[in-house]
């Protein structure tokens, strides 16, 4: 068995008026969202780039630019399918995954699960592989000033 990690950080400005689009759902009744080029899913994003990292290919950046109208508006869960395609058509598949979402408010606990059953999905894999874990910053910095989130998440990929 052959095994290889990777960790992914993304942060996403917040405004008022847009949807919040997070771990893959929309959270209801959020009175801000995060200014994107795509959808601006940053746990998705972060997520993404712990994948692409694990196999030494580039960022979410480099297979997705911001510039290009292709990506404009993205479904960020769509991103992350086609990651994932680059990571099975490797051979390799997800051992388990751990994402830390810091964000202010709203509180997004009671969401958890739904985001780790939508992450599963698209991994391939069963939702108890799958850790998204809620936190504040308590009220320090600019998350804690709600400007913004950050996410951070690591990947354990796996290869007979
Ligand atoms: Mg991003």
């Amino acid at each position: 068995m052959e095994f290889r990690i990777g960790q992914g950080y993304d942060v996403h400005a917040l405004k008022y008026g847009l949807p919040m689009w997070l771990g893959g759902i929309c959270i209801p009744d959020a009175p801000a969202g995060f200014v994107a080029h795509s959808d601006g899913d940053v746990a998705l994003h972060a997520l993404c780039d712990a994948l692409l990292g694990a196999l030494a290919l580039g960022d979410i950046g480099k297979h997705f630019p911001d510039t290009s109208d292709e990506w404009k508006g993205a479904d960020s869960k769509n991103l992350l399918a086609a990651v994932m395609e680059m990571v099975s058509s490797r051979g390799w598949k997800v051992a388990n995954t751990d994402i830390t979402i810091a964000l202010q408010a709203p509180k997004i606990g009671m969401f958890t699960d739904r985001m780790r059953g939508i992450i599963a999905g698209i991994l391939g894999i069963s939702p108890d592989r799958v850790s998204v874990k809620a936190t504040t910053t308590e009220k320090l910095g600019f998350t804690g000033r709600g400007e913004g989130c950050q996410v951070w998440a690591v990947v354990l990929l796996c290869k007979d």
